[in-house]
């Protein structure tokens, strides 16, 4: 496929000032969310097939988050790309100010394989609703999903203003040559780096959504049961391979057993099993081999069954971990959850500055106190307090990481700021201009400008 000619027609197709109409991505969103309902049995068996993913669980962590974006542009569209009046200073009036956004052109969606659809679909809303042409490129590992999202976008929409590019790393590496107005790119770590440096040949601005150890915090004053809860279900859901997945916890040293039991018991109360569409398996046999060696039976306090065939790995508790242990070294992405006991919250404070800056961070506790000092001290791209990943599905929250995490943000009007360029403007009246600023300079020129801007 000649990329070259794709990027081109799309730029074309921008400079006409096609996309910029609101009216008109307002009735592209409507295409894109009546094409989406079309097809909503093939999306769902597409990512059944892929890693036995149930309707519910699509539904609710890819779909449901697709549709309020698009709901949300629509609603909200007119709003967003209004022209914003500022105040003028004193040195430029008369005069007025304002800000107009603007679309950056044409831009690249790179997504990542674990929530395929919302990943990609998600950004791709977000650059249609702020007037961009679009190249999708959807992550290669869950092939089916890939293909029925080419299906939904090449065959709803004209290639010049959206298309999806399937493949992997050397269809990527070319669309990477190409000069983009902005690329979006949602993976790990190591490759947003070969994304930055391939953006930055081109001086293309850049939106990274990375991964990295999400810490949860389980404070000596926290609801033991609830907390256990809601982690059970924020880690195990698709099998723990999600970016924002409570990597690990710790946990303090007086709660700490009955924690863990309760973490088992609610393990247990769930019903983890393929049969009634209440986990996920495993993406692929490489990933399953990276975690089976990650369990250290030394250190198994529940679960650790496992089958190859079928890409199986049982929701997994493992105690009396350290930070020195192999499973704390990189990003988990799986359903292993290792418990560090704690005694003094110092501790993790200066244990969690040393690491590269979290994606999230979840705080477990009732002492206002502790949760004000853990917020002010701790950075990390978003969290929840009592909480964990729920905070992505609050579209007022811009969603986006920190440091080696992410840079950059979207979800709602941050997805619309993400895809925008911000156009300052000054406008003058002709009738009146003071001759301060021009030449012959003197003192008493100056005197009036420094008096002006102090
Ligand atoms: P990945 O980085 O392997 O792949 C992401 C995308 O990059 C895919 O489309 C892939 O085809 C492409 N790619 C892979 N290698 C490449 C290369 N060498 N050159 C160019 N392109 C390349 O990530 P993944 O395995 O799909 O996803 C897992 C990672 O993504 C985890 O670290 C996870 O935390 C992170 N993630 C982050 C978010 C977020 O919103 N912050 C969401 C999901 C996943």
């Amino acid at each position: 496929m000649n990329y070259t000619e794709i990027v081109s027609r799309q730029k074309k197709y921008f400079n006409s000032d096609s996309t910029k109409p609101i009216t008109f991505r307002i009735k592209q969103l409507k295409v894109l969310k009546n094409a989406l309902m079309s097809m909503e049995t093939q999306l769902f068996k597409a990512i059944q097939q892929d890693f036995m993913k149930s309707e519910f669980e699509t539904f609710v962590t890819e779909l449901s988050i697709v549709y309020s974006e698009i709901n949300e542009n629509i609603k909200k569209l007119s709003r967003w790309s209004r022209q914003k009046r500022v105040k003028t200073n004193l040195i430029n009036l008369p005069g007025k100010s304002y800000i107009i956004p603007e679309p950056l052109g044409a831009t690249l969606i790179i997504g990542a394989w674990n929530y395929p659809y919302n990943l990609s679909l998600a950004p791709l809303i977000a650059a249609m609703g702020a007037g961009n042409t679009v190249i999708l490129k959807p992550s290669e590992i869950p092939s089916r999903t890939s293909a029925v999202m080419a299906k939904l976008i090449n065959e709803h929409f004209p290639s010049e203003y959206l298309f999806v590019v399937e493949g992997g790393v050397p269809e990527t590496t070319a669309l990477l040559a190409q000069q983009f107005d902005k690329i979006f790119f949602t993976g790990s770590t190591s490759v947003g780096k070969i994304v930055y440096e391939a953006a930055a040949k081109h001086l293309t601005p850049v939106t990274l959504e990375l991964g990295g150890k999400s810490p949860a915090i389980i404070t000596e004053k926290s609801a033991i049961d609830r907390s256990a809860q809601r982690l059970v279900w924020a880690k195990f859901l698709n099998a723990g391979q999600t970016c924002i997945a409570p990597d690990y916890i710790l946990a303090h040293e007086t709660i700490v057993e009955p924690f863990l039991e309760s973490l088992k018991k609610h393990i247990v109360k769930n019903d983890y099993s393929f049969e009634q569409g209440n986990y996920v398996q495993i993406i692929n046999e490489k990933n399953y081999e990276r975690l089976e060696d990650l369990i250290d039976e030394k250190k198994l306090y529940y679960g650790g069954q496992k089958d190859k065939t079928s890409r199986y790995i049982a929701p997994t508790l493992l105690h009396d971990v350290d930070f020195n242990d192999e499973i704390m070294q990189e990003e988990i992405f799986g359903p292993l959850l290792p418990v560090i006991t704690y005694s003094d919250i110092n501790e993790v404070i200066s244990e969690i500055k040393k690491r590269p800056k979290p994606l999230s961070c979840y705080i477990f506790g009732t002492d206002t106190r502790v949760k004000k000092e853990l917020l002010h001290k701790l950075s990390f791209g978003g969290g929840a307090i009592n909480d964990a990943i729920m905070h992505i599905a609050n579209q007022h929250l811009p969603f986006g990481g920190v440091g080696s995490s992410g840079i950059g943000s979207y979800h709602g009007e941050a997805g619309f700021r993400t895809f925008s360029h911000y156009k300052s403007v000054l406008e003058k009246p002709l009738w009146f201009e003071p001759n301060l600023k021009y030449p012959p300079y003197n003192n008493s020129k100056l005197a009036w400008i420094k008096r002006m801007i102090s």
